[in-house]
């Protein structure tokens, strides 16, 4: 059987509060011939179409807000009662952006406009100079630029910045999901307003048998490359993906994806479940959003996916030589192997496997450029061969899990690319694929109802969409 990937599009009410889900056929055959680089999608079944699950929607102006947690949708399945009238937000008091400058000119001023150039801005010029540039006259140009710094700083426009310009006005982006345009108002000078662009969501599913590796898995299923990285970046403190994931294994993901309509471009993507199926067990994440302390991913008992450390800091490397007794590769001599190295392609990207300080970093005899990490009393973790240290890990500096250190090399006493990798534990170097490692923080107790809803909503999603955990135990069925 192929592995799937299906996408909804469901148009919602712009309200926060209902979400009324409604899919049409109509709209979801429009929305989806407006991506690009979309997998062949597949019509659902009716299983979702009210379930009233929050991140798939239509809207013409979502953009800017910040969406509401997917659990509050869920207190809000589909009632026919009339809701007080919200007031409205500026995104309801905000033009579209349209397809074309003159589109905008025309709806906005009645004029007609010809010709529309794109001009880069380049370095050292302002916004004046490339009006000049587009044949502007000095008058126009000061009143336009006069109208337009009310919209945007003068000061904040980086250079190779794009203008669409033609003679009744111009456009330009500065943030995401917003246009900025100045247009000749035939009345009373220039004008400078801004409009929202149109954006839509997908909640896709994505889900299939490992043969080889994850990487290869993920790309048959078109899963985008923010979502795959993020997913091993969670499992990664669960898995090793290089040692423990075994043909047959299976993973599964929910993801959410935003389009910009008018450009086609994927604006975001955002993974909201991470599934992987290990040899008979099931290993399940959620993306929960904790108010101020920010996302994090936790299972359905609401305990942190992370571990203090990663156990292989380092994506799509081979395990080349593990922990132990072994005839080392250059004296000849057997010798206590006292890490794992990780063969990869030098420059490959090596991050920190937890939270720290930089203890050392430069170059250390036969490990050659070499960086050890501090992540509490107990734990160290150290990094060897690299062929370049990153910019700003010195000693002394802070840095997050998950953060580049460096980058593969061959430095030191070695035969090829790879990386060496130690955790010490009470400065003792241990066997990184066995340690056992504490596990990170709870959610907190006053926020677990609100994240088992959450639970409730992505487990519903997730078993509409056929997923492997409840349909069969017997994957070699899948596997076809
Ligand atoms: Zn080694």
């Amino acid at each position: 059987m192929e592995k799937t990937v299906s996408c909804i599009a469901v148009e919602t009410a712009r309200s926060t509060i209902l979400r009324i889900g409604l899919m049409t056929a109509v709209t979801f055959v429009t929305a989806m011939a407006q991506i690009s680089n979309a997998a062949t999608p597949s019509l659902p079944s009716g299983a979702n179409s009210d379930s009233g699950l929050e991140p798939i929607y239509y809207s013409r102006l979502p953009m800017p807000l910040p969406r509401p947690d997917i659990a509050l949708a869920y207190a809000a399945i589909p009632i026919k009662v009339t809701l007080p009238k919200p007031r409205p937000s500026i995104e309801e008091v905000l033009p579209t952006s349209t397809a074309t400058l003159g589109q905008m000119i025309a709806q906005q001023t009645g004029l007609e406009s010809t010709g529309e150039h794109v001009y880069k801005l380049k370095s050292g010029e302002g916004i004046g100079k490339l009006l000049r540039r587009a044949g502007y006259s000095e008058k126009d140009i000061a009143s336009s630029v006069m109208a337009m710094a009310a919209k945007a700083s003068l000061r904040s426009l980086p250079v190779g910045l794009k203008f669409t310009v033609s003679e009744n006005g111009f456009v330009f982006s500065n943030r995401v999901g917003r246009d900025i345009y100045t247009l000749r108002d035939p009345d009373a000078g220039w004008l400078a307003l801004t409009a929202i662009r149109p954006v839509e969501s997908y909640l896709t599913f994505a889900h299939g048998v490992i043969k080889n590796s994850i990487y290869k898995a993920a790309a048959v299923s078109a899963v985008p490359d923010n979502a795959l990285l993020e997913y091993i970046r969670i499992m990664g403190f669960s898995v090793d993906f290089q040692r423990e994931v075994q043909p047959g294994d299976a993973f599964e993901m929910l993801y959410e994806r935003k389009i910009d309509l008018l450009s086609g471009e994927e604006i975001s993507t955002r993974l909201h479940y991470a599934g992987l199926r290990l040899s008979g067990d099931q290993l399940g994440f959620y993306r929960f959003n904790r108010d101020k302390k920010g996302a994090g991913w936790f299972d359905k008992d609401g305990n942190s996916a992370a571990r203090t450390l990663i156990r292989t800091p380092i994506a799509g490397a081979r395990l080349s030589s593990s922990f132990g007794m072994r005839r080392h590769p250059i004296s000849g001599f057997n010798a206590m192997h006292r890490g794992v190295d990780f063969s990869a392609p030098t420059g490959t990207p090596i991050i920190a496997a937890g939270s720290g300080t930089i203890k050392k970093a430069g170059w250390l005899g036969s490990y050659g450029r070499y960086v050890q990490i501090k992540h509490n009393g107990t734990y160290s973790t150290a990094y060897a061969h690299m062929s370049r240290i990153a910019v700003g890990i010195v000693p002394g500096a802070r840095v997050q899990q998950g953060q580049v250190i460096g980058y593969v090399g061959s430095s030191g006493q070695s035969t090829g690319p790879h990386l060496h990798y130690e955790i010490l534990v009470n400065n003792r170097r241990v066997n990184p694929l066995t340690v056992s490692l504490p596990t990170g923080e709870k959610i907190d107790p006053s926020m677990l109802d609100i994240f088992r809803k959450k639970v409730v909503l992505i487990d519903n999603e997730v078993m509409a969409n056929g997923a492997l955990r409840y349909v069969t135990n017997d994957l070699t069925l899948l596997d076809e």
